[in-house]
């Protein structure tokens, strides 16, 4: 989609258009599709985005009944007080409610992969309803964090199985923070710093399947990836920015991932995936 293979190129790029529409204008190009056909596609994952969160059924479990329910078991605790607040309480149950999907079988968008399918949903949709983002911004909302996870994609990676789950739901992230920042009104650097303090927040966080199975740790990571987006988001829109360049944040991605041992590479055999409960449960998955 994208030909930055650099933030700061994608930034200096722009021609004096908006990043959102600079990176829809890239995905013409490189697509060889028109403005309309890519702008129909954009809004097709965001309704399907939307269609999922509509049709998650509480009572369903996943077919090894370690996750499922947990989406509507966090919506009805948002039904009164909560601890943080209405927005937030969305977020995190509408991040429960994706992971759950997925884990279930149901369709998703893989953002940027199917694990992580939770984090720019929950930060979008709930979005839209607290502060009233039109459909159009949402859309152009997807642009930005599609333009800043192709980066993610070309310089670093967004596969738990070569860098850890830190590419997954780090990437996602980090896509979904300058998606909101954009949403705020904020200014491209400020999408550029929200997108490396998301990365930095969950830097080198391990890939660790229990039994192989994109459940546990999985569908509750989504929701840390969504808040750490919103922290990151709203510290770059306070003027807070990452001491180390965004590119550079990304490169050192890259580079503990190539670090990290292939245990805690999404081959299910470290981390929580070799707990006693683990083992127990899947014990020829080790
Ligand atoms: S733990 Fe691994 S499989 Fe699960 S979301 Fe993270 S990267 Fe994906």
């Amino acid at each position: 989609m994208i030909q930055f293979t650099s933030i700061a190129q994608m930034l200096q790029g722009t021609d004096g258009l908006p990043l959102w529409e600079a990176i829809l204008e890239s995905d013409c190009r490189s697509q060889g599709i028109s403005r309309e056909t890519s702008l129909e596609r954009m809004s097709r994952l965001l309704q399907a985005m939307e269609d999922a969160r509509r049709d998650y059924d509480p009572q369903q479990r996943s077919a090894s009944g370690l996750v499922g329910g947990d989406g509507g078991r966090m919506a009805r605790y948002g039904e009164g007080d909560t601890l943080c607040g209405p927005f937030f309480t969305e977020v995190m149950a509408c991040a429960l409610t994706m992971g759950e999907c997925n884990a279930c079988m149901k369709r998703i968008v893989a953002a940027p992969t199917a694990g992580a399918c939770g984090v720019l949903p929950a930060v979008l949709l709930p979005y839209a309803r607290h502060f009233g983002a039109s459909r159009e911004e949402l859309i152009r909302a997807l642009y930005v964090a599609s333009g800043f996870g192709m980066i993610l994609a070309a310089r670093a990676s967004i596969s738990g199985a070569e860098g850890g789950c830190q590419a997954e739901i780090g990437s996602a992230s980090a896509m979904a923070a300058p998606a909101v920042v954009y949403l705020q009104g904020g200014t491209p650097e400020q999408m550029a710093h929200s997108c490396a303090m998301a990365v930095k927040n969950l830097l080198g966080l391990v890939c660790d399947p229990v039994g192989g199975l994109v459940e546990v740790p999985c569908v509750k990571r989504n929701v840390i990836g969504a808040m750490n987006a919103l922290s990151a988001a709203q510290m770059a829109l306070a003027g807070i920015t990452s001491r180390i360049p965004p590119d550079q944040v990304l490169d050192a991605m890259a580079e503990v991932g190539r670090a990290l041992p292939r245990s805690l590479r999404e081959t299910g055999t470290g981390g929580l995936a070799a707990t006693p409960f683990a083992r127990e449960r899947f014990p020829r998955e080790l």
